[in-house]
């Protein structure tokens, strides 16, 4: 831990930044925090106004929904005026990799530096401090951060400028919900055949349709049914417009994503707002179901 980093600003405690803001005070950073939801903390100071969580930060870490809220805190609120210059904002939700590239480009302008390192692995990864980071940034503001970003997850990667994690990770939800998609519609299939769902998930997981859905999802919380993974459906389906955008951006015609951001719409749609992601498979077995 550098000198200069041994304070951190967190904004944003929800599922996946209350566990993370808490290994990184556990770890020894003085974490001061913030979010329009919480007043305190276990371990934590939690700070009544934003722009509190600049005090001596080298480093803020921005645990949000998406880029409006992420552009809400910085701009509206006014953390970005109040950051001393030098200072590492890390974005760690799932933002839009353009207004990500625009946000590190309006930071510069003040001299201050943008990371961007979206995370997979979950709420369970978050608390275990095995998240896959997926980061964009110049490589000495990466290099900086890093032993930040080690904290919290398992394996650190740069993938290029900033923006880059940003975009990584929309493609990789992207992937990641239609699997869960097909996998719900292929195991309802195999159980209206005759087979057992434990079993079909046993033999495919060492076949080569298995996937995090069949490995992770469906035994955690599907089969138990408790569809609680504590990622809301409502994200996955933020993630998948934002890389379907991208798809089509880059002139790759998303003809298997666009449907899948259809059939995910549409249980959104149906499904309570707080709904967790795993309830997408409730939507593929209930399809005519309009609770
Ligand atoms: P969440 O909704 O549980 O938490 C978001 C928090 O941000 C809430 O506590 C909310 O009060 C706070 N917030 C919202 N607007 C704010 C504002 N303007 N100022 C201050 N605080 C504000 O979401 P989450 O599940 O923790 O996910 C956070 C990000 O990480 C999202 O981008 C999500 O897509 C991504 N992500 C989530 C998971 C997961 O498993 N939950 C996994 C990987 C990535």
């Amino acid at each position: 831990m550098t000198a200069a980093l041994t304070t951190v600003g967190f904004v944003g405690l929800g599922n996946m930044g209350l566990p993370m803001a808490s290994r990184l005070a556990a770890a020894g950073y003085r974490v001061r925090a913030y979010d329009i939801a919480v007043t305190s903390a276990p371990g934590i100071d939690v700070r009544p106004d934003v722009t509190e969580v600049a005090e001596d930060a080298g480093a803020v870490v921005l645990m949000l929904p998406d880029s409006d809220a992420v552009e809400s805190v910085l701009y509206g609120a006014g953390l970005l005026a109040a950051l001393a210059p030098g200072t590492i904002v890390i974005d760690m939700g799932s933002s839009q990799p353009l207004r990500t590239r625009d946000l590190a480009a309006r930071a510069a302008e003040r001299n201050v530096r943008l990371v961007d390192a979206p995370v997979s692995g979950g709420v369970k990864g978050a608390a275990d401090g095995t998240l896959t980071v997926m980061a964009g940034g110049e490589p000495g503001d990466v290099a900086r951060v890093r032993p930040i970003l080690e904290t919290l997850g398992g394996r650190v990667l740069r993938l290029g400028p900033a923006g880059s994690g940003h975009a990584l990770k929309a493609l990789n939800n992207l992937m990641s919900a239609t699997h869960l998609l097909i996998t719900a519609e292929a195991l309802l299939a195999g159980e209206r055949f005759g087979l057992e769902p434990e079993t079909m998930l046993a033999a495919v997981n060492g076949s080569s349709g298995r996937s995090g859905s069949t490995e992770n999802k469906w035994p955690n919380f599907v089969l138990p049914g408790t569809f609680d993974s504590g990622f809301a459906l409502r994200l996955m389906l933020k993630d998948m417009r934002i890389a379907v955008e991208l798809v089509e951006a880059t002139g790759v015609p998303p003809r298997l994503g666009g449907a899948a951001v259809a059939l995910w719409a549409d249980a959104a749609d149906h499904l309570p707002p707080a709904a967790d992601h795993t309830e997408i498979v409730r939507r593929v077995r209930r399809p005519d179901d309009r609770s």
